[in-house]
Parts: structure tokens; sequence; C-alpha cells
């Protein structure tokens, strides 16, 4: 499931193939992947405008339209973006595919169909009117410190949470937790300022290695989790094996070892 490093990853894809460019037809494949605007609507907004500059925030994606308003990327559980020149190239689930005047098109491309294209005024409103958390790549120490401040929930589910903070998924969560040697059931308010200041340095850290990783997890260094994270494996650091609990409805993945329970 994409989160916060992959959308990264599509903004930078956007910003160095699509931008600037005038925007000849749009095609929607399959309205489900519509979230309010009707293809008329996007047909009307994006035909004949171009995309000026993109804006992330945690896993939602906006791309800034010439004729005012945003275009809302959100990629769901299967969602990927592909630019491509000749239609045999047309990625297997595309759902929404702009051309561009130079004859290139833009696909995104869906599998599971979780993914959502929509049209909004601007990105602030939207991320109020959700009521997501700030990204956490924006953050300072303080201010990740006063999200997590006084939650009673286990720290991977509060990490989880777009209410406190924005596109931490499943996958990085554990990552994240493994690098600040904290247990996934620890309390957000139990931890003290160390483990927090801990917890703040390796969610800047592995979220910025991820991006430069290009978001693929099997990629990342041999000192991380990811590229090993299944039950029974050794630890990066050798001292034991990965073992999954359940952890915020999910399954997280964790050394015992190295993030005992307190
Ligand atoms: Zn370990």
């Amino acid at each position: 499931m994409p989160e916060l490093p992959d959308v990264e990853v599509f903004k930078r894809y956007v910003d160095s193939t699509s931008l600037h460019q005038n925007i000849d037809t749009i095609e929607v494949k399959d309205k489900r992947i519509l979230r309010n605007a009707s293809a008329r609507e996007l047909e009307r907004d994006l035909k004949g405008s171009k995309f000026e500059s993109s804006k992330r925030h945690g896993k939602y994606l906006f791309v800034e339209l010439g004729s005012g308003g945003w275009l809302l990327l959100h990629f769901g559980m299967t969602g990927s973006l592909q630019y491509y020149k000749n239609a045999e190239d047309e990625p297997p689930h595309a759902r929404f595919v702009i051309t561009f005047a130079n004859g290139y098109h833009l696909a995104f491309d869906d599998q599971r169909m979780f993914g959502k294209v929509d049209l909004i005024g601007d990105p602030d409103s939207f991320v109020e009117s959700e009521n997501l958390g700030p990204d956490p790549l924006a953050l300072d120490f303080p201010g990740f410190r006063e999200r997590l401040e006084g939650k009673r929930g286990a720290i991977k589910a509060t990490l989880m949470n777009q209410s406190v903070l924005v596109g931490i998924g499943n996958i990085y969560s554990d990552e994240i937790l493994f690098q600040a040697r904290i247990h996934p059931d620890t309390r957000a308010v139990e931890l003290d300022e160390e483990a927090l200041k801990r917890l703040f340095d390796e969610t800047q850290r592995v979220l910025h290695e991820a991006i430069e990783h290009g978001a693929d997890p099997g990629d990342l260094p041999d000192s991380f989790l990811l590229p090993r994270r299944r039950e029974g494996e050794e630890c990066p650091r050798s001292n034991g094996k990965i073992k999954k609990i359940k952890a915020a409805g999910r399954t997280a993945y964790y050394c015992p070892a190295c993030q005992p329970k307190k």
C-alpha cells in the first residue's frame, strides 16, 4: 500500500514528466475511481489546461491546474502513475488517462480501485476539512512531540493514525519503531523525552532514506528491517529472530531483543 515515501516518489515523477504541458484530452476509464468530481467536471477543468506544480501531504498528491483549482490523487492500496507515449504501453489497470499535446499520456493505474481522483479548491482547505494531521517531514521535534503528547493508544497505532500524523502506514511504522528500538505495543504516553526524540529522528531518517531508495522497501540498506520483514528472519542486528504480532488491528513485525516490552 503506498505510504508517504511512495507518494513522494509519485510527486517527483509528475514533476519530472508532466508539468507545463497542454492537456489535450482526458479519459475516465472506470468511474469508480472518482471521489466527488464527475468525468464531465474533470474534462471541463483539465482539458486545455496545464499542470503548474504539485504538492504532497502524507499520502495525498495535489496537482495545481493552470485553470485554477487542484487535481487530487490518492493511491489507495495499489495506485500508481505511468507516463508513456505508445498506447500499447498503457498499464493494465489504467482508470484515468491524461493525454498531453506532445502525444504522451499520464495514466493513473489502480488494480484494486481503492484509489481516488477528485477536484478540490486548494490543498490546505482539503487537509483541514478531512481532519488530516501534519506531514511528519514538515515537523520539527517540538511539533512532533506535541502531536504524540497524551496519546494513550499503542505507539504503532498512533503513528498510523492519520489525524495525528499523515502518511505513515503499516510498513514504515514497523521500520521506524525498529530503528527507534520501541516495542509496537508501547503506549505513546509512556515514552519519555529521550525516546520521543529518538522516535522523531528515526521517523525523519527512515522516510528520507526510503524516498532516496525509490520507496522500494527491498532496496533499503542491510541495517533496515523491511528487506527481511518476515517471521523467523534474522534481525539485521543479529541478536535474534523477527517476530510478528497483531497490533493496531494489523500485523506488526519487530525484534523482541531490540524492541523489548517495557
Ligand atoms: Zn534485533
